[in-house]
């Protein structure tokens, strides 16, 4: 029986109570006093108190472990505690705007507790579910991803928890995180392997266990990443219980009085996990593309227990495996995709198929032939040669050119000293260049030369001549 029924029972059972006691009490009343028509009918149960739910919630670990560590996940700066408690806040702020609903949170702060502490707790404030918050890692890191919940195998625990976590898990999905499914996990002895489970159940108590998402994944982390996430997360939570609990809220303006929760019929067995690998799985090789390293696969695979959750495949016959992948659409047993594999190896292709419960069947192998075509990196790093090598011919012909410039320029500068002196600019700027002399010059100094040789001698023959005459004036005085 779900909660929700449980609680109508209640409200049943007391009307009932009431129908039956006031038929008598109230036919004396009518012989006195005739009934008011403006009372509504049932007037009187509405004074009746209201049962209200009770919801503890339990943001997971707390505190320091034996070793001096933070209890719960620890992944890049993520703290799971922290997380956990921001997510119970949020969700219990979020159903307090709903009517007739009382909310605890079994930790405030980062205390350390036990499971069954939390769980004593939860029963000393009479609570009618209890929900744990959690976010999950996986133990290599970024191998798993994904949402999922978990329940107890037994009886109504089973059943009210998994009429829950389907609510739940479709409104993660919707968020855009990958379904891992709601499940049971049994320890040795056959109980209840989750602790805060196993002793919820003890305590005649449901209770479901929250793994939000991989804090520790590439494909999950984008949901996680800060507080904001974590608060959307406790209001989700909340939505999800609201509609559980049938609950109703005027602040919000939401009725979920008919809301409709899947019918989980109560167990009469225990509800155990699935512990056998996919029954079916296999590969077909549909497509090599020998050019580009292409290879089209098609993947059956079947589990009739807890159905196919991821796949990863190997090209090296199982030496290697790529990151696990979503199967994606799980109606599905067969799924179609394209893997890149490298030239100059033999593909040797196996893929393995993952069932709900993270066991894997291997398919078979798949040899192919060789493909030599170029890698992405190998065209690259040729196209960096080519365009080095046309780098290295252009810069040498350039300075090829530059030298004949250079050369040409040279020539051109010498008959264009003169010319170039004669700019007043370069009048201006003294020329610490020394200039070859000009024929020009040569001749100015050749004629000054000549003109200074003839006017010497025409100097000594104008001197010679007048002293001959100064003789001759000198002989006819003596005479
Ligand atoms: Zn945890």
């Amino acid at each position: 029986m779900n909660i929700h029924f449980r609680h109508l029972c209640y409200k049943q059972i007391l009307l009932a109570l009431f129908l039956c006691l006031v038929p008598a009490t109230t036919l004396s009343a009518q012989e006195e006093m005739p009934p008011s028509e403006s009372e509504p009918a049932g007037a009187e149960i509405q004074e009746l108190p209201v049962e209200k739910l009770v919801i503890v919630l339990d943001p997971g670990h707390g505190g320091m472990n034996d070793e001096g560590k933070p209890e719960g996940g620890v992944y890049d700066g993520f703290v799971e505690k922290e997380m956990n408690l921001i997510v119970a806040e949020a969700m219990k702020a979020e159903l307090e705007k709903y009517e007739d609903v009382t909310v605890y949170l079994t930790r405030t702060g980062d205390q350390r507790l036990s499971l069954e502490e939390r769980v004593n707790f939860a029963k000393s404030v009479d609570a009618d579910f209890l929900f744990c918050l959690h976010f999950n890692l996986s133990k290599d890191h970024n191998t798993l991803f994904g949402t999922e919940c978990w329940v107890s195998a037994f009886g109504r625990y089973y059943s009210e928890g998994y009429a829950f976590a389907d609510i739940e898990m479709d409104a993660l999905e919707k968020l855009g995180l990958y379904s891992r499914g709601i499940k049971t996990r049994l320890n040795d002895e056959g109980a209840d392997y989750y602790g805060i489970i196993r002793h919820s159940v003890e305590q005649d108590l449901p209770c479901v266990l929250i793994e939000h998402c991989h804090m520790d994944h590439e494909n999950d982390r984008p949901f996680c990443e800060g507080r904001e996430q974590w608060e959307a997360f406790g209001r989700l939570d909340a939505t999800s219980a609201a509609k559980y609990f049938h609950l109703k809220s005027d602040v919000l303006g939401v009725d979920y009085s008919d809301y409709q929760t899947l019918d989980v019929p109560v167990p009469t067995g225990v509800m155990r996990p699935d512990t056998t690998e996919p029954d079916v799985c296999m590969i077909e090789v549909t497509n090599q593309e020998m050019e580009t390293g292409e290879i089209t696969v098609a993947l059956s695979a079947t589990d009739y227990d807890s159905g196919m959750l991821y796949y990863d495949y190997s090209y090296d016959g199982g030496e290697t495996f790529a990151p696990r992948l979503a199967w994606g659409d799980k109606t599905q047993d067969t799924i179609i995709f394209t893997i890149q594999v490298p030239p100059h190896i033999i593909p040797q292709i196996v893929v393995r198929g993952y069932n709900g419960y993270d066991l894997f069947t291997e398919s078979n192998l798949v040899s192919l032939p060789s493909m030599d075509y170029k890698t992405e990196e190998e065209i690259a790093a040729e196209l960096a040669e080519k365009e080095q090598a046309e780098a290295a011919a252009k810069a040498a012909k350039e300075a090829e050119a530059a030298e004949e410039e250079r050369k040409r320029e040279a020539a051109k500068g010498h008959t264009d000293t003169v010319e170039v002196r004669r700019t007043p600019e370069a009048e201006a700027k003294p020329e610490p260049e020394k200039e070859e002399p000009s024929v020009s010059y040569f001749l100015t100094v050749c004629l000054v030369c000549a003109l200074s040789v003839i006017g010497m001698t025409l100097a000594m023959v104008l001197l010679l001549k007048s002293r001959k005459r100064r003789k001759r004036k000198r002989r006819r005085k003596r005479r």
